[in-house]
């Protein structure tokens, strides 16, 4: 889960938005601001289903169509805003780069958590080979699967929804 601190940064994630569209000659639209303001307005790992789920509410009058979520996605991803964290379920999971620190991720094989962490001697590691091949790191993800610690307790309860899978 995103578990870790946001960082601070001086310019917002629509304006950053805002200023990649610009070098593609896009505006950022009312229904592009919309969908940047509602990935932003939580720290969650997402796919694009999640966000058309939570823009789904007519009442706000705030009707985005799929197509658009969608191409926002994307564009976002090119900006540099997002990026994808891992394919589960047929669906892309992607999480803010933007304005959030660089970390790694194990997933669960059983119930599909990203769980996040950040370890210091991994990016030593890295950096240490690296500089061995002499490659210059700009970053690095790293995602290990397995079992979580919820999903390797032995079951207690019978009736469990999970024993019943
Ligand atoms: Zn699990
Ligand atoms: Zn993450």
């Amino acid at each position: 889960m995103g578990n870790l601190a946001p960082k601070d940064v001086a310019v917002s994630p629509e304006e950053k938005f805002k200023e990649f569209l610009a070098t593609r000659g896009k505006r950022l639209t009312q229904e592009r601001g919309i969908v940047v303001r509602a990935i932003f307005s939580d720290h969650e790992h997402f796919d694009a289903e999640e966000i058309i789920a939570r823009l789904d509410k007519p009442s706000d009058g705030n009707r985005v169509s799929r197509a658009t979520i969608y191409r926002a996605i994307t564009d976002l991803e090119e900006a540099g805003l997002i990026r994808r964290v891992a394919h589960i379920n047929d669906r892309e999971v992607y999480e803010h780069d933007y304005g959030y620190p660089q970390h790694d991720h194990f997933i669960c094989d059983k119930c599909n958590k990203l769980i996040e962490f950040r370890n210091d001697e991994i990016s030593d590691i890295l950096d240490r080979v690296a500089m061995e091949m002499g490659f210059r790191l700009s970053g690095h993800r790293l995602e290990a699967s397995g079992i979580c610690s919820e999903c390797a307790k032995p079951p207690t309860r019978r009736h469990n929804k999970l024993d019943m899978i």
